[in-house]
């Protein structure tokens, strides 16, 4: 009897042991405080989208879908990694923060790039006096590249079917980052805004001052307009990127984040995924000219 009773701890503990182990694989050591079951559409052109508890993909299609990622923190700030490309979606997203998690909680912005769709919903930010955080390089492009950027964009939207879009673009002002974080062009550098959080310069790529958001507990990497969706066919708008410098950037930041520390990939435009969409980021350059 006492060998069986002896058997049956054992089993028991090695039962409880896996599970305990899972447990904590999986789920946080605290309750985020939003739960979206379904996709929440604010307007025609705006989703969101939670893709594990408490991280929330941000889709605003103006004209082209493009993401930002709203991430609560253990400590309850809200993290907020790029805008959508207008002030207006902007607001109709931090209405539905304040809806969602009171007024009284402090939100962190990030700006991985300078385009518009990294950074077009700033003005709204700054009003607010939230802290905005980007690279140095980021302020650097605003000032020495952002019209020529601007005409860029808008050479893509010159058919009449896009006219408002053309129209709000040729408008929109840069409203710069308030929180600069020191870097040098080209030269790789990380470093944390917060507990857990930490922005990453691998050099430049799409565009010269692209960085990526990493949150630890959350096992999430934000890659922006660096990384390109799985149904992603080609680079896309590469005419501000540095096509030597952008797959070894990729390298960079596949050796420092091994799949085992990343369970989802944000691109700037289209589906999260896992890490496979670095891999395949990189495959594109193969077909690239
Ligand atoms: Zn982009």
């Amino acid at each position: 009897m006492k060998k069986i009773i002896g058997a049956m701890i054992i089993i028991s503990m090695v039962i409880s042991g896996c599970s305990g182990k899972k447990e904590k694989k999986d789920t946080l050591s605290w309750e985020p405080t939003v739960t979206l079951t379904e996709q929440v559409a604010l307007d025609d052109t705006l989703t969101l989208k939670q893709i594990e508890h408490g991280v929330i993909v941000v889709e605003h299609q103006y004209p082209w879908p493009s993401n930002s990622l709203l991430v609560e923190l253990e400590n309850k700030s809200i993290l907020w990694i790029d805008t959508p490309c207008t002030p207006d979606a902007t607001q109709l997203v931090l209405n539905w923060i304040e809806q969602n998690y009171g007024k009284d909680r402090e939100i962190i912005e990030v700006n991985t790039g300078y385009h518009f769709d990294n950074l077009g919903g700033n003005k709204v930010l700054a009003e607010k006096g939230i802290s905005i955080y980007a690279s140095d390089i980021t302020g650097d492009c605003i000032q020495q590249r952002g019209e020529e950027a601007r005409k860029q964009f808008l050479d893509m939207l010159q058919d009449d079917a896009h006219k408002t879009y053309y129209d709000t673009y040729a408008e929109l002002s840069y409203v710069e980052p308030c929180a600069y974080v020191d870097m040098e062009l080209g030269q790789e550098k990380s470093m944390y805004i917060k507990d857990g959080v930490e922005i990453y310069y691998p050099g430049e790529s799409h565009s010269p001052d692209n960085i990526v958001v990493y949150i630890e507990d959350r096992k999430v990497l934000f890659g922006g307009c660096m990384i390109k969706s799985l149904t992603s066919k080609n680079l896309g708008n590469v005419k501000d990127a540095n096509m030597t410098e952008w797959p070894k950037s990729i390298e960079k930041m596949m050796m420092k984040y091994t799949e085992e520390q990343v369970k989802h990939v944000i691109p700037g435009h289209g589906e999260a995924g896992t890490y496979a969409l670095l891999g395949a980021t990189l495959a594109l350059f193969d077909t690239a000219d």
